[in-house]
């Protein structure tokens, strides 16, 4: 398959096109504002382009020819949700819809990838891709514009598919996590990456970690490797198209105070040393801003893609272990800020 992979240097991108480069059925072209995290990966099926998916022209010309647009383009931390509201809807909802017209115009499969985040506020003990409500908060409590701009997405996406113009598959991964994974932060540094690199960040450089209301909220953490796992299937599979899937681990559930504990002791157990990080409870706008409004997190039910034969094989502890074991080896060498992906 000619594959575009939109968003290649992040995070997900980065293992996704290692993937992809691993299998040499397939020829895959990546676009990504930058390349930092892929660095040493490539291969004769590969090229990486430097340019921006707001550019059309250049997304345009790369698109042409292909079979598949996989579109990871987005920005997936709440602390910018919080303070760059409107960038947010521009990247997340105006770009990747040009994206998603551009593959009903020339007739592409398009692999969107969403988030768990659609679902807002639970109201049931798991999260069904076909039946849960998608429950936001208010509008003034502004974390919610991604949701929303990713929900009203997928939702076009789907209308698309009901009148026969777009082969999509839509993704919502649940907490991914794994190598090249953010960046790591100073000590004491609110906002910025996503709890694990915040935590990781407090181990290693003996400053606190913050346990947002108490931290009190669940997340289910999903290794990278299953994760990347379920994109081959997605993309192998044709029971995958005009359909929307959860991807994460209901067995990995955890409060992120667990997930504090969780680290501590691999830390402990991965080095030999103790770290002096203490754990200091802070609210969400002190630790955000103004309009954050932490959620908790139900664990996913993951059926429709386990019924395409793709099983989650990490457990939490392996999950967190293999994450924190590539910041432990490469903790001088870290990417910076990358925001996107
Ligand atoms: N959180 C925390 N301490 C941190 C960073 C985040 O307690 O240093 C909390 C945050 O309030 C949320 C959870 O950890 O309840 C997960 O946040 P993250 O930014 O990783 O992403 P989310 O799953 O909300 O998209």
């Amino acid at each position: 398959m000619h594959i575009l992979l939109l968003g290649a240097g992040g995070f997900l991108g980065s293992h996704i096109a290692e993937a992809l480069i691993n299998q040499a059925a397939h020829d895959v072209v990546g676009l990504d504002i930058d390349d930092d995290k892929l660095d040493g990966i490539g291969g004769p099926n590969f090229r990486f382009v430097r340019g921006d998916v707001r550019d059309a022209t250049q997304v345009e010309e790369l698109a042409a020819g292909v079979d598949v647009v996989v579109d990871l383009v987005s920005y997936a931390n709440p602390s910018i949700y919080v303070t760059q509201p409107l960038e947010v809807f521009d990247l997340n909802f105006r770009s990747n819809l040009a994206v998603a017209d551009f593959c009903v115009a020339h007739d592409i499969r398009l692999i969107q990838f969403s988030t768990s985040e659609v679902y807002g506020r639970p109201l049931e003990p798991t999260y069904r891709e076909d039946a849960s409500p998608l429950v936001m908060g208010p509008v003034t409590k502004q974390r919610w514009i991604y949701a929303a701009a990713k929900q009203l997405l997928e939702r076009v996406l789907h209308a698309y598919g009901l009148e026969g113009r777009l082969d999509y598959t839509i993704i919502r991964p649940f907490n991914v996590i794994g190598s090249r994974l953010d960046y790591l932060v100073p000590a004491g540094t609110v906002g910025g990456p996503r709890v694990f690199s915040h935590f990781m960040s407090a181990l290693l450089t003996g400053g606190p970690m913050y346990l947002v209301n108490g931290g009190e909220a669940h997340r289910s953490f999903t290794h990278i490797a299953d994760a990347t796992a379920a994109v081959l299937t997605v993309l192998e599979h044709p029971g995958a198209s005009k359909q929307i899937f959860n991807l994460g681990n209901p067995a990995n559930d955890i409060s992120i105070r667990g997930l504090a504990a969780l680290m501590r002791e691999l830390y402990e157990e991965l080095t030999g040393a103790t770290s002096a990080t203490e754990l200091v409870e802070i609210s969400g706008d002190d630790f955000y801003g103004e309009g954050y409004e932490d959620t908790n997190r139900v664990p996913p039910d993951v059926s429709k893609l386990r019924a395409l034969g793709w099983e989650p094989r990490h457990d939490l502890r392996t999950t967190v272990a293999d994450a924190m074991r590539y910041y432990l080896g490469a903790a001088n060498s870290i990417p910076q800020p990358s925001e996107t992906g």
